[in-house]
This record gives structure tokens, sequence and C-alpha cells, in this order.
């Protein structure tokens, strides 16, 4: 029996999550569940699944939580801040943990849960992004067992000789015979809207996800392809890979979720509904394959399959991010902490749509100019940068609501 921690669980992975943990009860057990500030949907998750522990962000969450679970028949340790997330996700008792917070916050209890060796299934593509190398010189040094949750990466690890699974963050691609991983993206709900229309977007609009269900953030992320691009990003640490081993193409569809390209002319790709549970249900897994509650994929009623180059003009944070990517750490970790300030002030209607990409823009020029010189062996010195990438970001929001 696996024994879970998840991180995140009030949002749309961790929901993807008990999914599959209740087509599967007799495989795991849940020891803890770890959120922001949502007390109203965990008390409802405490409730159902009865962890050890329930730790939410902010002291007087915690005291609302208390406050309900103490008039149910539960016993559940209430908890609360960022040393006891890490406690949770490092905890002997546990082998499994789900990364799933959103953005930066989820950095250190994610490190942590590496640092303690465990399995971890990795959904918040941001703590990757922003730590990079330290983050997978930690899986490395403490036998952590590293599985991607993002579709895309979770299907190219799927395509990978199993000699490249058992190796993320230090596998050969050349060496497996590997030419070129395909990392494919629908193009968002705007994929096909006129350009002069992306300056008058409105939030509803941008989290409307054409296939996928997935929290606000990554919804917005999705509308710009900034998505794609931190996927870029996370592709490079996870499969090891080189700027021209990595490739970006448009599939409207999302039938197919990604594609690893052979030397020999051969190219698998893994396909399926769009539902995280497929993906999470073989992390949690793996090696072996569970049932995920996903319906079968309908051949005939996929209709047809199309893909095409993007377009930076239309997604000019994917190239953003792409350049980042092969920068440096300074580059990377600054793009995704302006990017997280310029989403949540375009969702609270303080900027415009197509701000989000002038504001990234703008912070990852100012940092890289003054800051080139970091080394990614610190966690300190990339939590600093992030601070002062926000504080950049939050200024030029500031300019750009007047
Ligand atoms: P979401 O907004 O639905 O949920 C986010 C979760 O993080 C919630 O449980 C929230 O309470 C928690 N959280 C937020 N701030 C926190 C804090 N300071 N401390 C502790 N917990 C905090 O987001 P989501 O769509 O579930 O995405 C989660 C992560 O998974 C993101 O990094 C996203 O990029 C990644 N991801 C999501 C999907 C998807 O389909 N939803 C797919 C691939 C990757
Ligand atoms: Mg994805």
């Amino acid at each position: 029996m696996r024994k879970l921690t998840i991180l995140g669980a009030t949002g749309s992975i961790g929901a993807s999550t008990f999914k599959v943990v209740g087509q599967n009860p007799t495989e795991f057990s849940i020891v803890a569940l770890v959120a922001g500030t949502n007390v109203e949907k965990m008390a409802e998750l405490c409730m159902q699944w009865k962890p050890k522990y329930a730790v939410m962000a902010t002291e007087q969450a915690a005291k609302a939580l208390q406050v309900v679970l103490a008039k149910l028949p539960v016993k559940i340790e209430v908890r609360f801040g960022v040393d006891a997330m890490c406690e949770v996700s490092a905890f002997d008792e546990v082998d499994t943990v789900m990364a799933a917070i959103v953005g930066a916050a989820g950095l250190l209890p994610t490190m942590a849960a590496v640092e303690a060796g465990k399995r971890v299934l990795l959904a918040n593509k941001e703590a990757l992004v922003m730590s990079g190398q330290l983050f997978i010189d930690a899986v490395e040094r403490s036998g952590a067992e590293l599985l991607p949750v993002d579709s895309e990466h979770n299907a190219i690890f799927q395509c990978l000789p199993a000699s490249a699974q058992i190796q993320m963050g230090r596998c050969d691609l050349a060496k497996e015979g590997i030419s070129h991983i395909l990392l494919t993206g629908s193009g968002g709900p705007f994929r096909y809207s006129d350009l002069s229309e992306l300056e008058s977007v409105t939030p509803e609009q941008a989290i409307a996800h054409p296939n996928w269900s997935m929290g606000p953030k990554i919804s917005v992320d999705s509308a710009t392809m900034m998505n794609k691009g931190l996927e870029f990003i996370e592709a490079k640490w996870l499969f090891n890979a080189k700027q021209e081993q990595l490739k970006v193409l448009i599939h409207p569809q999302s039938v197919i979720h990604s594609m690893v390209q052979y030397q020999d002319g051969s190219v698998l790709a893994q396909m399926g509904e769009p539902d995280m549970a497929t993906p999470i249900a073989l992390t949690l897994s793996y090696p072996e394959r569970i049932p995920a509650g996903v319906k079968p994929l309908d051949f005939t009623q996929v209709g047809e399959l199309t893909f095409l180059a993007p377009d930076y003009n239309r997604y000019p944070c994917l190239e953003l991010a792409m350049q980042a990517c092969y920068e440096g750490q300074h580059a990377t970790t600054s793009l995704n902490a302006a990017n997280e300030i310029a989403v949540a002030a375009f969702l609270d209607n303080a900027i415009r749509f197509t701000d989000i990409a002038r504001i990234n823009h703008h912070v990852m020029s100012k940092v890289c100019a003054t800051n080139n010189h970091l080394h990614s062996h610190d966690l300190e010195s990339l939590l600093d940068l992030d601070r002062m990438a926000r504080v950049i970001a939050s200024e030029t929001v500031r300019e750009y609501s007047r």
C-alpha cells in the first residue's frame, strides 16, 4: 500500500488524484493533505479521506479548519505554514508525495519530499522551473524517484525506453537513440482569434480552456502559451535535453499528449482522453498500471488530428520562455516569478491579457541585465531572486494598470 501526502489537495490536480485513489481504495492510504486557504473544501476532504494530518497555509485557515473538524467524529492533527508542509512531505510514514501546489509556493515542500528521497509525483512545474539544476541534483543525491504528472511530460516519459525512465534528470537522449522530443500544446482558447482581439480578452474567456479543465493560473498560462514555455523548461530538466532536441508543436485536438522521435525515423506518441487522472494513475502505480476511471479513447469519435508550428506573434510568452530556458537559471526564475504576478493581476482585472507578455519581458530583461552571475546551487539565492523579480513585476503591473 502506498502512503501519500497530497500537496495542493483542494485544487484541480488534487481532485484528479482523489479520483484515481477512489478507483483503487485498497492500494493507497492518505497520511497528509496540504492546501492554501480553502477551509471548506479541506474540511470536506478530511471527512471523506480521514488523513492523519491536515496542513493549511495560514494560522487563520488552520484555526477555522479546526473549528469545523472539532464538530466531527474524526481525529486529525491540524497544522499550518511552510515548515509543517515540509515536515509532512518528509515523514518516514509517507512514501509518495503528490506535488500539486500551484506556483513558487510549492518549491520548499516539494524540495523537502525530494530531499527525503520520496517518490515525487511532480505536477508543480514552477518548482522545477525556478530551481532547475538544484532540484535535479537533490534528486540524484537523495535517490528520490521523480515521476512527471504534467500530461506532456508524462506522455514523453511513457515513450522513453525503460533505461531512461529511471534516470529522470540525467538520461542521455542521444545514447537512447532519440533525436527529438515533440512537446505538443493545444494553443489554448485563442488559437484562431484575430490578434487584434487579444488586447480585450477577459479573465473568464482566458480560463475557458477548450480541452482541459484546470486551475485558474495554469488556464491563463495555457491561453498565453506561457504554460508550454514553462513545460519547455520543465522538459529540459526532466529529460536532460539540449536545445536542439526540444520542439514545440501545436496540436489543437489534445489527443496526442506529446511524442518522442527516434533516430531511426520512428515516432512514439502517447494518446488518451484529456483527463489528468491518466498521467496521475501512472505515476502512482509505476511501473504497473491501475484503473484511472477515464473513459477509453474512441477513435471513431476523434476526427481529424492536425499539427502546426507555433506563431510567436500570437504567443510571445512561449518565445520568451524558450529563450530563458537556455539563457540560465536567473532568466527562468525571474520569468516564472514575473508571470505569477502578471497572471494574478490579469485575473484581478488590473491589466490586459496582452500586458502579461510585456511585463514578463520587462522583468526578465531587467533581471538578466544585472544578475546574470547567479549560481543555481543555493536555494536561498534563488528565493532572493524570486522575491526581487516579484518586486519589479509588481511595480511594472502598477505602471500598466494606470
Ligand atoms: P489549482 O489552482 O486548482 O490548485 C492549487 C492548489 O495549491 C490548491 O490546493 C491550493 O490550495 C494550493 N495552494 C495555493 N497556494 C498555496 C500555498 N501558499 N500553500 C499551500 N498550498 C497552496 O491548480 P491546479 O490546476 O491543480 O495546478 C496545480 C499545479 O499542477 C500547478 O503547478 C500546475 O501548473 C500543475 N498542473 C496542473 C494541471 C491541471 O490539469 N490542472 C496539469 C498539469 C500541471
Ligand atoms: Mg501540461
